[in-house]
Formats: structure tokens, sequence, C-alpha cells
């Protein structure tokens, strides 16, 4: 059998195991890659929040994200949080040496409103890893901590894609999920626009959307596909995968894989 495409994410372990590294190896399966881990830190979590969050060493990130990149090889990396400054410029030293297409997406705050990124690393995500990403999906509280853009309606969502585009990434996909209305994203390059528009769904299992979001943009990349394809897919997924989001504990439960 030959092997399927090799897709790396630098994430957070979520112990609920519905978002962080266990939604995306759960993405990268149902999308017929090879998922692939480095560990960044570890959340004590479930349907109700984030009891407490512990970042790993650096060297044993690195360790980690060598050990994979060394011998089996990457087609595509994902991040996704990644706690603390020190974390956020090692992942930007280690990934800013891959040729693979490298999703950012730049994690700050949980649904419940528990910080993953501290806020002393918000510079390093601006000028080291923004830089780096082929796609940053930033959802719109994470565009106004990272640029001061507020969006209030679709029409904003120009301004906040040319705040984020100028700090570096190739293309930015802006998540406007939070507004009223139809879900409406939009993907530019800067030349290109493209308006992903799917209807709201009415569903409050939503926990891990935009981990599985990033991860399915990550597998698709490592397909080989460009990346309004990848990214026109990878909506649908998770579109799909919103929709069959269950109850599970007493509160947010999680997007499903199994759909
Ligand atoms: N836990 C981890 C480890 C995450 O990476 C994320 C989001 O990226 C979350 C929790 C928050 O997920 P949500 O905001 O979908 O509840």
């Amino acid at each position: 059998m030959t092997a399927p495409p090799r897709v790396l994410t630098v994430a957070g372990s979520d112990s609920g195991g519905g978002a962080g590294i266990q939604a995306d190896l759960k993405t990268m399966l149902a999308l017929g890659t090879h998922g692939m881990s480095v560990i960044t830190a570890v959340t004590a979590q479930n349907s109700l929040g984030v009891r407490g969050a512990w970042p790993l060493p650096v060297e044993a990130v690195r360790a980690q994200y060598r050990s994979v990149v060394d011998d089996i090889g990457v087609q595509a990396v994902k991040t996704g949080m990644l706690a603390s400054a020190e974390l956020v410029e090692a992942v930007a030293d280690l990934v800013g040496g891959t040729e693979a297409p490298v999703v950012v997406d730049p994690v700050g705050v949980s649904k419940h409103g528990d910080s993953l990124l501290a806020a002393s690393a918000l510079d390093s995500v601006r000028t080291r890893l923004l830089p780096l990403a082929t796609v940053a999906t930033p959802n719109l509280d994470e565009v106004a901590q990272l640029t001061g853009v507020r969006v209030e309606s679709e029409e904003q969502l120009r301004e906040a894609a040319a705040a984020v585009l100028a700090y570096g990434p190739q293309w930015a996909l802006i998540k406007g999920g939070h507004l009223s209305g139809d879900a409406v994203d939009l993907l530019t390059d800067g030349t290109e626009e493209h308006w992903l528009r799917a209807p709201r769904l009415d569903n409050r299992h939503t926990h891990g959307t935009g981990c599985t979001l990033a991860s399915a943009i990550a597998a698709e990349l490592a397909k080989g596909r460009p990346v309004p394809e990848a990214v026109t897919a990878a909506k649908e997924y998770v579109t799909g995968a919103i929709a069959a989001g269950f109850a599970l504990g007493g509160g947010i439960g999680p997007v499903d894989h199994g759909w």
C-alpha cells in the first residue's frame, strides 16, 4: 500500500478529545491523510472549560518536530495552540525551515473564554509566525487581538484580511462565524477574493471548530490541492462536522468526525 499524505499538527492537547491535537488527528484521518503531532502544551479540559494548561519545555517541542521531519517528512504543517512567546519563537524557527505549506491557526482564547496564548506572545505571532503562513485562519476575536481591527459586518472582513496580510501570510482566511446570519468567511491573498458561505447551523456543540477547519485545510494542501480548493473542501468538512456535533458532558460538546 502506498503511504497517505503526511500532515503534522503542532498544537495543544485537549483531554476532553474535542479540540486541539485530538480534533486535528481525527480530521486528518477522516480526510485520508496520516496525522502526526508535536504537542506544545497539555490542557486539563472538558465540555465546561479549561481547568489548567501546562506548556511543554521548548526542548521537548523541538525534539518531537525534528523526529518527525528528519525521518518521516511532512507534506503540510498546521500550528494551533502555542501557549507562550518562547514556544511561538521556537515553532517559528522550526517551521521556517520547511518547504511544505503551513496553516497557522493563531489560537488565542477558547469558546469558554480561557486564554490559550500569553498576551506577551502576541508580538511573536505577528512578526515571527504569520509571515511563515501559507494560510492564516484567525477568527474575529483573534483578528481584533492581533491587528486591532474590530469586525461588525461582512464588508469589514476585507479590512480585517488586509490587516492580517500586512504581517506576511500568503493567504488570510478571516472566519466570520461570530457575526450574525450566514457563516461567512473571506479567503484572500490580496488579489483574489473567495467568499465562503454556509447556512448558520442551530447547534451549540461546536467545540473544536477552529482546530478542525485548520487541520482540514492542511490535509487538503498535503494532497497537493491549491489553496482556494483546499479551503473550500475544508469548509465543507467543518460544516458537516458542526451539523453532526453532539452533546457530551454538561457543557459544549464537540464537532463530529464520523459523519
Ligand atoms: N483547547 C485547545 C488545546 C485548543 O487548541 C483549542 C482551540 O484551538 C481549544 C481548546 C478551544 O476550542 P473551542 O474554542 O473550539 O472550544
